[in-house]
């Protein structure tokens, strides 16, 4: 692929196979070393119908199904630009929150083995079944579908202060639960506040830099703090539902004239039936995802509170799966857009009216988890921004599932975090092996391009002290 340098980690692939705008990949070569594949499908989506501006890549890409993870694209909502589910990915609002204890690292300390025990047996993981709270059918299904983390709350798991700092205060708008199809519900209604399985984790971190002393007092965070940061999303609600989706658009396209490069692609105008039909239940989708972020806070809440006394604000909630109509400025005209962003995070600017009071004058907080073994940061958004501003969302994948558990023993892996001190709790100790450090790209390097590219800056780094995974 030829890339053009542009700037400073800023590369442009030219339009060519009827690309409709170029490529932008925010990165550097040794990020992109092995992203041949997920460069071709950021040319894919460059050819969507009402794509606007560019197709762009985060530092963190590699390749997911239609879009790349770490793509963002967004097309003109009312000028029959497009929506995609493969744009958003089989985890609907999959995403990250951070919650902020009241002691640090030395003060825990004694009580990390009694606290990752807890967290242990409160959080429910692994593929299947299982969850801290079971809706009692239909209508409670129904209201945290339409209420998400505002229903979560009002049924007593969590505090009013926590809505504040949740994106969208909790739960997306137009969610529309009579898109959500029957066996979407049935394992849905199921796996109400649970982990999932894979890279989805619930971490207990302590944080070891502060770049901004200022920003991250006002996020909550100090050096040497204790910190939980819980990764997860929609479940299989939100797996079925992309299926469903991906199905009603993939026969729905040739009625819209729309041919695209990849079946993955499958999209229909952002105002059609069917462009309707997923946008609502992906907000439906969406809103499940935050209420089992907030329900998951709210058992590891207690499992503190029992050890240690100790108790956990939220720093903020945010997702790194999703699609959403917004306001941008293109080109000198206010445009309304729908921004598809898939494994790449919103990272809105300082001021921006949608930002928590509180803290609306730093940016928006941003939450990257990088590996078991190795940092996870919060960054902040900032002004002039990129991509629609969108930032990277995690350290990103190098090695697949299956290499990266031909890479090393589950003994060796086990032996390996003891002696670095991370207390793990994983269900197997094989099944962990696939999420070796060694699998993901350098996140210190990833967000320092991100960065450096001008889509965020560093507010605080955290390195884990014990690590609950599926
Ligand atoms: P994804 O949303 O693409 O599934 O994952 C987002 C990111 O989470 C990955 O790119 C990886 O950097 C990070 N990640 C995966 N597993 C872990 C973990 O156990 N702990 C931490 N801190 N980060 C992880
Ligand atoms: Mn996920
Ligand atoms: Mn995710």
């Amino acid at each position: 692929m030829e890339l053009v340098e542009e700037g400073p980690f800023r590369y442009r692939i030219d339009p060519h196979e009827g690309m409709r705008v170029p490529g932008i990949v925010f990165a550097s070569r040794e990020l992109l070393a092995d992203a041949e594949q997920s460069l071709e499908q950021v040319v894919h989506v460059a050819a969507l119908p009402g794509i606007v501006a560019a197709s762009y890549a985060m530092p963190d890409i590699h390749w997911g199904y239609g879009f790349p993870i770490g793509g963002v694209a967004a097309t003109d909502a009312d000028d029959g630009g497009v929506v995609s589910p493969g744009g958003v990915g089989f985890d609907i609002s999959c995403g990250v929150r951070l919650l902020a204890a009241d002691c640090d690292g030395e003060a825990l300390r004694p009580a990390l083995a009694e606290i990752m025990d807890g967290l242990d047996r409160a959080i429910p993981r692994g593929a299947g079944p299982g969850g801290v709270w079971r809706p009692d059918g239909a209508g409670e299904l129904e209201r945290l579908l339409a209420e998400g983390s505002r229903f979560a709350v009002e049924r007593g798991y969590g505090e009013e202060r926590d809505l504040l700092r949740c994106e969208d205060g909790g739960a997306v708008a137009d969610a529309d639960a009579t898109q959500v199809g029957q066996r979407a519900r049935e394992r849905g209604l199921v796996q109400v506040g649970s982990l999932g399985s894979a890279n989805h984790f619930l971490e207990v971190q302590q944080v070891s830099d502060v770049y901004d002393d200022t920003t991250a007092a006002a996020f909550g965070l100090a050096p040497g703090q204790v910190c939980v940061m819980i990764h997860c999303g929609s479940r299989g609600l939100g797996h079925q539902i992309c299926t469903d989706h991906v199905r009603l658009m993939d026969r729905a396209m040739a009625r819209y004239g729309i041919t695209v490069p990849d079946r993955q692609l499958a999209c229909t105008p952002v105002d059609s039936p069917e462009g309707r039909a997923y946008l609502g239940a992906m907000a439906a989708a969406a809103n499940y995802g935050r209420a089992n972020r907030q329900l998951l806070s709210d058992a590891a809440r207690e499992v503190f509170r029992r050890a240690t006394g100790a108790r956990l604000s939220l720093v903020y909630d945010v997702s790194h799966n999703l699609a959403k109509i917004e306001t941008h400025e293109v080109d000198g005209v206010r445009r309304q857009l729908c921004v598809h962003r898939k494994g790449a995070t919103r990272a809105f600017p300082p001021g921006h009216p949608e930002l928590p009071e509180d803290i609306r004058e730093f940016g928006q907080p941003v939450l990257i988890p990088g590996t078991l073994g190795t940092a996870s940061y919060a960054l902040a958004g900032v002004a002039g921004g990129g991509a629609f501003y969108s930032t990277c969302h995690g350290a990103g994948r190098t090695m697949s599932r299956h290499q990266a558990a031909r890479s090393i023993t589950g003994s060796q892996l086990r032996a390996r975090l003891r002696q670095a001190g991370i207390a793990a709790r994983p269900k197997s100790w094989r099944g962990l092996t696939e999420e070796t450090p060694e699998a993901y790209k350098d996140v210190d390097a990833v967000v320092a391009v991100s960065e450096g590219a001008g889509l965020c800056r560093r507010i605080a780094r955290l390195v884990p002290l014990g690590v609950v995974k599926g």
